[in-house]
């Protein structure tokens, strides 16, 4: 048999190329946070990202929690 050879030296690289995948999504996230969001209330493209969950519009005031991370997707 010569099948089923463990390569347990790429195995430690994974670990590396996985943390970068991640990276690059939280950053990828980050960039989603910043950008504005639709208001539920008035509609305008002005809902900021207070903190974790909780985020309000300038334009209305209207203040809401929401998942941690995005709204309207
Ligand atoms: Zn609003």
């Amino acid at each position: 048999m010569g099948a089923g050879t463990k390569k347990i030296g790429s195995a430690g690289r994974f670990g590396v190329r996985y943390g970068v995948t991640l990276k690059q999504k939280v950053s990828d996230i980050e960039k989603r946070q910043k950008a504005k969001h639709e208001c539920p209330s008035c509609h305008k493209l002005a809902v900021k990202r207070q903190f974790k969950g909780v985020w309000q519009c300038m334009r209305c005031d209207h203040t809401f929690t929401a998942k941690a991370y995005l709204i309207g997707e």
